[in-house]
């Protein structure tokens, strides 16, 4: 039997689109008069574009305005891009420093206020109520993931674990002895707390979760497969940046089959990465974000490097904001081997596919001016029973397998279980060597 659908702002999430179109282009001029008013950076971006708040109607010229990208942030470091007194923010937050050196954001109340909603409004999604115990494994502290969704556990009223991340064997002892049936925390360690729970001798019926929140970096549907057979649960996912708040800029819903972006605070539009060109609904492009309401660090046409495709079809949900499809990987994720390109994403769908592990690290180096690959892939206990010739015999057939999805070959190294140092926030997939000799 389906259960009627259940909302947490249920009157903004399934506003017709004309509706939201209306509603975010007042609140984008309404942005723009007070980011130009209040931060003299933009101010002189605005100016140098010949663009002044003026020209800002609707929504519809917003590719009037200029971009802006991590380097403005890291440019602008710590108090450029304020929009605010300092007096009024709360809160400050910093990226992960994936891709670099961190950034940090502003928050006043009313932006933690809001961010707080979009997480609220992704575990309503993810069947979330009062009733529900909720275990946030992301990190708590500058990183945004536990401070994101801790706030939305509150809001929708769930007994909140205020887990952070690490520590796995007291997860899993609160996790059964407390109940949890909702978990929250990075792909990689959701994998990893299903693994663990697998050694010890846990069957998936053995704990109460029904779903997990899962996001910060990217993952594939074989992974989500992977993580929904171990734990027993519905796993969905959550997109968001430091820079437009943290978690919960979009989520996924019962559907399970792209993230609906809360449009009534965040402008999406798709690009194309080399000119900037803005595409239309169902290109695969650059995602850039407006935010329509911040107060404190409000982005204009940020530049986020994550590539996805966005659709406004139709969702059985019932909500009606955008949805955009898993992000496949930054523009800065892609790898450049012997002169193809390479997304780590389908090294693990091929993994996954074949029954490895999503225990996996990819590689690169440069040998005699020659790119090489390597992958390392950790074998299941039951794998790892094979004699070495059936183990040799398994690297060739994988290494067979990533070069028909790839169109070169790498070189599979197959280990013992355990040999790959488990992430409790997100995973280090790719080690690239030749970044060390350039
Ligand atoms: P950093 O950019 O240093 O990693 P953040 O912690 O703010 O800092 O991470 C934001 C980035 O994480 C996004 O731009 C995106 O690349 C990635 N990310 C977040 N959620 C997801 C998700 N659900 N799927 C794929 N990538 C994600
Ligand atoms: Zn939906």
């Amino acid at each position: 039997m389906n259960l009627p659908e259940r909302y947490y702002q249920k009157e903004i999430e399934t506003m017709p689109p004309e509706k939201i179109r209306a509603l975010q282009s007042e609140k984008l001029v309404r942005q723009v008069r007070r980011v130009y008013e209040n931060v003299s950076y933009y101010r002189e971006l605005m100016n140098r574009k010949g663009v002044r708040p003026e020209d800002i109607h609707g929504i519809e010229d917003l590719h009037k305005l200029p971009f802006l990208s991590k380097a403005d942030l890291r440019d602008q470091y710590p108090y450029g891009l304020l929009a605010t007194p300092l007096s009024e923010c709360v809160r400050i937050h910093s990226t992960s420093g994936t891709t670099g050196r961190r950034v940090v954001a502003f928050y006043t109340q009313y932006d933690v206020d809001l961010w707080e909603d979009c997480c609220a409004r992704a575990l309503t999604a993810a069947g979330a109520t009062k009733e529900d115990v909720c275990q946030v494994a992301y990190g708590y502290g500058l990183f945004t993931g536990g401070f994101g969704l801790n706030g939305g556990s509150h809001k929708v009223g769930c007994l909140t674990l205020p887990m952070s991340s690490g520590n796995t064997e007291r997860q899993i002892q609160f996790m059964l002895d407390l109940n949890s049936t909702i978990l929250c925390c990075t792909p990689s360690y959701a994998a990893y707390l299903g693994e663990y729970l697998k050694e010890n001798g846990y069957r998936p019926e053995d704990n109460r979760l029904k779903a997990g929140i899962f996001g910060a970096e990217p993952w594939t549907e074989e992974m989500r497969r992977d993580i929904e057979k171990s734990l027993g649960i519905k796993a969905y996912d959550i997109y968001g940046l430091t820079e437009s708040s943290g978690p919960g800029v979009a989520f996924e819903c019962r559907e399970q089959h792209g993230m609906h972006i809360n449009e009534d605070h965040f402008l999406a539009e798709i690009i194309d990465p080399e000119t900037g060109e803005v595409l239309p609904e169902g290109s695969k492009g650059e995602l850039v974000f407006t935010s329509l309401d911040k107060e404190a660090f409000p982005l204009l046409r940020y530049r986020t490097r994550d590539i996805c495709v966005l659709t406004r079809e139709k969702c059985s949900c019932g909500r009606t904001f955008i949805r955009m499809s898993k992000p496949m990987g930054r523009s800065d994720d892609m790898l450049i081997i012997r002169g193809v390109n390479v997304f780590p994403s389908q090294i693990e769908t091929v993994l996954l596919n074949k029954g490895y592990t999503p225990n996996y690290q990819i590689l690169i180096d440069r040998v005699h001016n020659t790119d090489t690959l390597d992958i390392n892939v950790e074998l299941t206990p039951e794998q790892a029973r094979n004699t070495p010739e059936e183990v040799a015999k398994m690297e060739g057939s994988l290494a067979g397998a990533i070069k028909t999805m790839l169109g070169i070959s790498p070189k599979v190294h197959l280990l013992e279980p355990h040999s790959i140092t488990r992430s409790e926030g997100k995973a280090v997939r790719v080690i690239d060597k030749r970044k060390l000799l350039d």
